[in-house]
């Protein structure tokens, strides 16, 4: 199985992903798999999270972190800006199954 990614590039930005324990994540935000931290402008993913959710969670702190560069996260309540990154992530996940699928 192809390793998780180390980095990703949003809005042609590079964004180091970190994996820590969950105990250190949830130091950081509590009950959360995945933490977009804008003041470092990095990923951190529960290392011990089953490899789907990680992949889920990554695609989801991409989406706070497009959030984050346009300006979003100063104009919208949290609890919207949740639903608009698990949106973001859900889009992710089924675009990549389906071209999967036509490979
Ligand atoms: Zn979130």
């Amino acid at each position: 199985m192809k390793p998780l990614p180390r980095k990703v590039t949003v809005m042609g930005r590079v964004i180091p992903i970190r994996y820590i324990s969950k105990a250190k994540l949830n130091a950081m935000f509590p009950n959360a798999e995945g933490v977009w931290d804008s003041y470092e402008r990095c990923i951190f993913i529960n290392r011990e999270a089953p490899r789907n959710i990680q992949l889920y969670y990554i695609y989801h702190e991409m989406g706070h972190a497009i959030k984050n560069f346009i300006g979003l996260d100063q104009v919208i309540q949290a609890e919207f800006q949740e639903v608009i990154v698990q949106s973001y992530a859900t889009l992710i996940e089924d675009i990549l199954k389906q071209s999967n699928k036509l490979k």
